[in-house]
């Protein structure tokens, strides 16, 4: 289950997001309306290393993330 933390909504109401894996706040380009996100400029993850509910992660943990998709241990 996951534990949202109440500020949260309201953040998302101003394009930024909070990284559900180091809680870190980032800027979401769909969010806030940019024609694309930055994320848009990495490589997209394979669908089995997102999980439900998670769409998004900051910079730093989606590189890692995608690093991992690319290594496997
Ligand atoms: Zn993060």
């Amino acid at each position: 289950m996951m534990n949202v933390p109440p500020e949260q909504s309201d953040e998302q109401a101003h394009g930024t997001r909070v990284c559900a894996q180091c809680g870190a706040p980032f800027r979401c380009g769909m969010l806030a309306g940019d024609a694309a996100c930055w994320c848009a400029t990495l490589p997209a993850l394979p669908l089995d290393r997102l999980r439900p509910g998670v769409s998004c992660l900051c910079p730093a943990c989606l590189a890692r993330e995608i690093e991992r998709a690319a290594r496997p241990d």
